[in-house]
């Protein structure tokens, strides 16, 4: 097979250097690898995409599908005797229409590539995962990607028109026509969003873009309890004034910030924080004075109005330090994704607490509240083995919490190989049932990331 494909798509596409096929053998979950893989293969287009697949099925070899591996869930980690395909190579940008307001990429385009095109066009493509700079928007369909603009915009699959698609049997499909409108048949191209590689390799991507919004400004307010600064943020949410970020952070992500960062610029006091940004193009004034009325009437004991963009990067910066600032407290770290209604935000926010007295360990939680998403991260010192089973076993205790309050293990991070069994739980064995068969239809022989998702 391997021969086969040196002959079609040349000697340098498929690769078997051990140190390549370590260095591309895991994502940034720290997840290791299941198994060896055979070759890291580097199609081109979507011809070639076909011939691999087609000669994988024939020969029963299973494919991973790669984008630039910053993945937090082992999605793209390598099987045993996998050909690690590696989409990165294909990206070209394909075309922008300004009239159609959307842009046809290849897989291995990187998000902010992608955004900066369509800035130079004045138009706005909105999904920003705070991995754009080097995730591939392959990467991002396939994870359903978010970030702190889904506020206002919505996931990726809001931003995905329609996709071609090599199955596993080496077919290509597309999965609708790209328009804003399209009935005309079942919902495939959101069923391949976020299916992490095992339903079909996505080779072409069209999405939505919109006109560009206005500069970025907002304020920051913080509070002296949670309770109050989720009943802020829920009020914001109610409103008129939607705005594109709306963040927040506990008392301990606060000290930890300031303690990796002296000069973060968070209120040293605080119990809580929020960030409300708006990027309205008109009227962006009423958007803030709305936001400052609103925390002031819950109790802000401060509050910041950032005008400037120097301001509000410095702002998103103190945002952005959560995972090394949580990791510097004890020297390692669990990072959680749940994602609750946000009527329980706060439900989940003291049960966090309660746990972490139990467990002994400090959980910090922040992120992206006004989506119910948010991120708790549970510390711990790698070197002693106790700290370490412990905090294990609160991560699967955060995973079940979620599910008690009617949330999910996962907001935007995906399955990938670390949360099979608590997905299992959260859908039960019936959905798990009819997933699996939409799998069987579309990969029957199961060469297409075997182990992941589903
Ligand atoms: C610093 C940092 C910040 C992050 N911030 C965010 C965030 O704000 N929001 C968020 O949602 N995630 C975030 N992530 C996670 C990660 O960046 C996203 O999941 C991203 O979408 C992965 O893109 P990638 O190109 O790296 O894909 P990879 O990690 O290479 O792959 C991810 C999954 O997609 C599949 N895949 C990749 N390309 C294709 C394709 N063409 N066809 C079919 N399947 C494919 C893989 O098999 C795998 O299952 C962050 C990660 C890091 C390291």
């Amino acid at each position: 097979m391997l021969t086969q494909l040196r002959e079609s798509l040349g000697e340098q596409a498929v690769v078997t250097d051990p140190a390549v096929l370590a260095e591309r053998s895991h994502d940034r979950s720290g997840s290791p690898a299941v198994g060896a893989p055979l070759a890291v293969v580097r199609p081109r287009s979507t011809d070639q995409v076909s011939l691999v697949m087609r000669l994988a099925h024939a020969h029963d070899v299973p494919v991973v599908p790669q984008g630039a591996l910053t993945g937090l869930a082992g999605g793209a980690n390598a099987v045993p005797g996998a050909i690690l395909l590696d989409l990165t190579a294909m990206d070209q940008i394909l075309r922008i229409d300004p009239i159609d307001l959307a842009a046809v990429v290849q897989p291995g385009v990187i998000t902010a590539d992608l955004a900066a095109a369509a800035a130079e066009q004045d138009l706005f493509y909105a999904p920003d995962p705070a991995s754009a700079a080097e995730s591939t928007l392959g990467g991002n369909v396939a994870t359903n990607a978010g970030g702190m603009r889904c506020v206002k915009y919505g996931v990726t699959r809001d931003a995905v028109r329609s996709l071609e698609v090599v199955l596993a049997n080496g077919d290509v499909i597309r999965t609708s026509p790209p328009t804003v409108k399209a009935v005309g048949g079942l919902d495939l191209t959101s069923l391949l969003v976020g299916s992490e590689g095992t339903l079909g390799v996505i080779t072409e991507i069209t999405v939505g873009l919109l006109p560009a919004p206005g500069p970025v400004r907002g304020i920051t307010a913080g509070f002296s309890s949670s309770k109050a600064a989720l009943d802020a943020a829920n009020q914001i949410m109610a409103g008129p004034h939607r705005p594109s970020t709306l963040e927040f952070m506990d008392e301990v992500v606060i000290g930890a910030t300031l303690a990796y960062d002296p000069d973060a610029g968070l209120p040293t006091d605080a119990k809580a924080w929020l960030l409300v940004l708006t990027d309205a193009r008109t009227a962006a004034a009423d958007d803030i004075a709305s936001y400052v009325d609103v925390v002031r009437r819950h109790g802000a004991m401060r509050v910041d109005v950032a005008d400037d963009p120097d301001r509000v990067a410095e702002l998103l910066r103190a945002r952005r330090v959560l995972n090394p600032a949580m990791h510097a407290l004890r020297g390692d770290s669990l990072n959680e994704d749940v994602a609750v209604p946000r009527g329980r935000l706060f439900d989940l926010l003291v049960r966090l607490a309660e746990l972490s007295d139990q467990v002994g360990l400090p959980i910090g939680t922040a992120g992206h509240v006004g989506d119910g998403n948010l991120h708790p991260v549970i510390c711990f010192d790698p070197d002693d083995p106790d700290q370490v089973r412990t905090a294990h076993r609160t991560h699967e205790l955060v995973l079940g919490l979620a599910n008690e309050l009617g949330g999910t293990v996962t907001g935007e991070h995906g399955i990938g190989l670390e949360k099979l069994s608590a997905v299992d739980a959260e859908l039960g064995p019936r959905l798990r049932g009819l997933q699996r068969g939409i799998k069987d239809v579309l990969d029957p022989t199961g060469v297409l990331n075997p182990g992941k998702k589903l």
